[in-house]
Formats: C-alpha cells, structure tokens, sequence
C-alpha cells in the first residue's frame, strides 16, 4: 500500500480539485493506497470539506491536530500515522504537481528506497520570491556540512524502512528535505516544473520560513560557530595593524575616532558571535524539553475491511513517544 500525507492550513478553495487530481494519479499506478490529510488548525471550512469527503471515500485518512503547529509538525504526525510500504510527502497547494506521483511509485518498484523530487524550474505568482528562493538554495548548498540535493522540498517518497528511520527521529527543529538526504539508503531523483498556487494564498508567513531557513542551516552546518572563530582572527588582525600605526603616529583628532569606530566595531563582532550561539542555545533548550513536535486530537478512518467509520483518540504515551 501506498500512503499519500498532505498537510492541510485553511485550503478550502482548493481541496476538491486537489482530492480528486491526486486520486486520479495514484489511481493510476494501479496501487492500493491511503490519503492521509492533516487538519494542522485551519480556521476556515477545510476540517468539515476533509471530513465530508473521508465519508465518503474510504481511501481517506484525516488526522485532526490539537491546533495550528506549522507545516513540519504537521507532516510529522502525517508521516508518523501513516501506514504505507511508501509513503509520498506533498504540499496541499498544488504546487507539487501530482501528477510525478506515479514516477515516484515507478522508482520505488524498480527499488529505490527515497525519491525526491527536485524542481527543474518554479512558477511562483510573487516574483521576488522566486529569486530569493534559487539564492537562498545556493547558499545553503554551500554552507549545509551534509549534501543535500539542490532545489528540493518536501516532495518525494520514501519507502517502510527510510520512513521509519526518518520517523524515528526525536529532533524539534526539523528540516525535512536535510533529514531525507541524511538516513541515506538507495536515492533517486526525480524533475518536474513546480507550478504556481492553484488557489488562495501562502500559508507559510514570513517569518516562519526564516524559521524554517535557519533551521536548516543551525541544525545541518557548524560554520556558524566557526564564523566566531574566524572574526576573533580578523579582529586580532586589525588591532595589531593598529598598534602600529599608534607607534609610528603622534596623535591628533583621528586618534579619538580611530578609537571610537574600533571599540564599536570588536564590540558588534562579539555581539554577532552572542547571536549565532544563542541560535544554537535556542535548539538546545528545545530538544532537552523534549516537547511533542505535534499534538493530535483525532484521527478520523474507515476500516478497511467492512468499511465502517470509526475515528481514534491517540493516547498521549503515544504522542509523547518521540520524547
Ligand atoms: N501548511 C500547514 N501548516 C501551516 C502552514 C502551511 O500545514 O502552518 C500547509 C499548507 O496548507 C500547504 C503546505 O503546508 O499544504 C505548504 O504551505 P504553503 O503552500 O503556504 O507554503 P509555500 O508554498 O508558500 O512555501
Ligand atoms: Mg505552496
């Protein structure tokens, strides 16, 4: 069996066309399969259009969180119920077609173990994001000390045993994209041109994909502490260079502002340096809480066999688990 998670944030617009464009593609593949959609908190009517539908088709999984806990822990509940020998990880928004879905399923039959989906080209309806985007993956490429393919989200499968391994996986700060790459097994890539929104509007706000951003860069990269290290060198540097030109000068105005710009400027460096500890400190602080990444409150299903609808209360050891 194949399972399908999708996180799902007030997409009442869209969620029909995206039931039924994913149902034809997995139909497609001829492959038994479940659709896990998470509810993370939607405030609009998606929970009770989920629901209508999860009555009707038995193939549907609805997972209700306890509240709106953000895109990664929505996926980690979705990832963590779902029952599949694969599992295939999208977005709701249609920008991950569905349709590579069965090139996926055809690598996993041929035995690959995680296939990601890498983006050959984007459509994104805000222009200056796009950019910021094909930099930002720039960047990390070369900051990230773990090589992660280029230009790929959260698309793409992964079978039983790298599921688990990913699953497995306690840590609160998660960038999904670097944890694929880092359990390894046997990988293949797929391209495909991600399209725009099918409808409404991001989800994600700004300030929860700098979150995201630097948690892919503060739990896949220690050149940040080094980078401290580094300005200490340069800092040294100059001051010498200082030094001498304080022997050989004879004082004056300029030795005042000289003075001034140099204890401002070792002091923003040692500030620089505090801030990118805290980032890391911050991290700490997460994981030995250990808080849930996720609550969930339901977990709406049809029994296979008889088709009966029932829905499951988890119990709380259970949500606790990865702790
Ligand atoms: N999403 C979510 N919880 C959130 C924000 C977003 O589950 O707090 C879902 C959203 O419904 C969508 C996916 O995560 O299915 C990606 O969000 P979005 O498309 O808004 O991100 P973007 O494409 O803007 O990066
Ligand atoms: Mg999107």
């Amino acid at each position: 069996m194949i399972s399908i998670v999708i996180p799902i944030y007030n997409e009442e617009e869209i969620f029909h066309i995206l039931h039924q464009r994913v149902t034809n593609a997995i139909v497609s593949t001829g492959e038994d399969y479940e659709l896990v959609y998470v509810n993370d908190g939607s405030r609009d009517r998606s929970l009770p259009i989920m629901l209508d539908t999860q009555a009707r088709d038995p193939h549907v999984v609805v997972i209700d969180l306890s509240r709106n806990w953000g895109h990664m822990g929505a996926i980690y509940a979705g990832l963590t119920t779902a029952k599949g020998d694969a599992v295939v990880l999208m977005d709701g928004d249609l920008q991950d077609p569905p349709e590579v879905i069965p090139q996926f399923v055809a690598k996993w039959r041929q035995g690959a173990q995680v296939v990601t989906a890498v983006r050959r080209s984007r459509q994104e309806s805000r222009k200056g994001l796009g950019v910021l985007f094909a930099l930002w993956h720039k960047l990390f490429d070369k900051i990230s000390d773990f090589k992660i393919p280029e230009n790929s989200g959260v698309f793409g499968l992964c079978d039983r045993q790298a599921m688990d391994s990913i699953n497995a996986l306690t840590e609160r700060n998660r960038y999904f994209p670097g944890l694929r790459a880092w359990v390894g097994y046997r990988n293949e890539v797929v391209y495909y041109d991600r399209a725009d929104r099918a409808g409404g509007e991001g989800k994600l706000s700004f300030m929860s994909r700098i979150k995201y951003a630097t948690d892919a860069i503060y739990t896949f990269s220690y050149k940040p502490l080094r980078l401290a290290m580094f300005m200490g060198g340069l800092t040294l540097f100059i001051a010498l260079m200082l030094a001498v030109f304080a022997f050989t000068s004879d004082g004056g105005r300029g030795a005042y502002l000289g003075l001034l710009s140099a204890v401002a400027f070792v002091g923003s460096l040692q500030m620089i340096s505090l801030g990118v500890f805290a980032e890391y400190i911050a991290r700490i602080y997460d994981e030995i809480r250990a808080r849930p990444i996720s609550l969930i409150n339901r977990v709406y299903r049809a029994d296979r066999a008889t088709g009966l609808q029932f829905h499951e209360v988890p119990r709380r050891e259970e949500q606790l688990r990865a702790a």
